[in-house]
């Protein structure tokens, strides 16, 4: 539908418009290939508050890993309700209940990487195969990785990656948050600032980064949702050959 060179030039002119402006665009062109993944923590209500104004029936996917705080369930239950949004929720591959279940509460101390890869990584890579557009709520001032991201970027199977919020900062979401009255996460006062997983969480003190409490002294920053990772897909591949891969490093 966009040619690379022409994903390029838009993102470079969305660099000064703002998150509104940019959903509305990919709503406008995508519609209805296009869905949204949101982790239902504080800083997600902006990216969802907007996007549900824009178009209310937008599809917001969030990752059931299994292991979310229940606070995190409960959340979402709310906000759902309150704010009437479409959430759908992605699982594991069942071929991978033996595996996991054997190892339930070893796997994100044991192997983070390979947690994450069958959590997240393959469930959104599955979900993505039935959109054109992904919105997602990354900004450049979270991490390394993400601050070298695009607004927009093609991957390499034709996805259009939107990120209508890169170039805020923590001052801008909690700005639009108290302008709009927004609810936090339950954690959100006990200091957990980013929330994931609760084997992968911890709660963080004022002056720490946002993200330090994630994966805490584990030398890993992010689940591979926003890395090169995700454009390698193994989401058919048997999960004995995911195994090899991930003994192999590649789930890094
Ligand atoms: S954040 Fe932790 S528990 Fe959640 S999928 Fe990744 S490794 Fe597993």
């Amino acid at each position: 539908m966009f040619s690379a060179r022409e994903i390029a030039d838009l993102s470079q002119e969305f660099e000064t418009r703002t998150p509104q402006e940019i959903i509305a665009w990919a709503v406008a062109s995508f519609w209805p290939d296009v869905a949204l993944s949101s982790s239902f923590q504080t800083q997600s209500l902006p990216l969802l508050h907007m996007a549900s104004r824009i178009r209310a029936d937008l599809p917001i996917l969030f990752l059931d890993t299994g292991y979310h705080f229940w606070e995190t369930l409960m959340f979402r239950e709310e906000l759902a309700q309150k704010w009437n949004l479409n959430v759908v929720d992605l699982y594991r591959d069942s071929r991978w209940d033996v595996f996991v279940r054997q190892r339930v509460r070893s796997l994100p101390m044991e192997d983070p990487n390979l947690c994450c890869f069958i959590h997240k990584v393959m469930p959104m890579q599955k979900a993505m195969q039935g959109v054109k557009a992904w919105i997602s709520g990354i900004r450049r001032d979270q991490t390394f990785e993400r601050a070298g991201a695009q607004i927009l970027e093609l991957q390499k199977d034709g996805l259009v990656k939107i990120n209508p919020l890169l170039n805020w900062s923590r001052q801008d979401v909690q700005t639009y948050m108290k302008e709009h009255d927004l609810p936090k996460h339950p954690l959100f006062e006990k200091g957990y600032r980013s929330v994931g997983c609760a084997p992968c969480t911890v709660a963080v003190g004022m002056d720490d980064d946002d993200r330090a409490g994630r994966w805490a002294g584990r030398g890993k920053t992010e689940c591979g949702l926003h890395t090169k990772l995700f454009e390698k897909n193994l989401t058919e591949a048997r999960p004995d050959f995911v195994l090899q891969s991930a003994l192999n490093g590649e789930t890094k």
